[in-house]
């Protein structure tokens, strides 16, 4: 397996990956995947992507109003 940006030599490794939803932010320090010694470029495997995904849908089943989370409410005061 070779880098699709620099075509360097990929090794097995950890990459942090983090994902930005309606209302909230999903970061994982270390996912196993592969990075490219030359760019440090992360691709990470089927199964990887799947666990987020499979962890994504859980917050979303958890999460059914995605918008009361961290993000800051705003107040619309409409003028009659
Ligand atoms: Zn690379």
């Amino acid at each position: 397996m070779e880098c699709l940006f620099c075509k360097g030599p990929m090794e097995k490794a950890t990459a942090p990956f983090s994902v930005d939803r309606k209302g909230y932010h999903v970061h994982w320090d270390s996912l196993p995947a592969w990075v490219c010694k030359q760019c440090g470029e992360p691709y990470f495997e089927g199964q990887e992507v799947d666990r987020i995904q499979m962890a994504l849908d859980a917050l979303d089943r958890e999460n059914p109003s995605p918008s009361r989370s961290a993000q800051p409410v705003r107040e619309v005061h409409p003028r009659s």
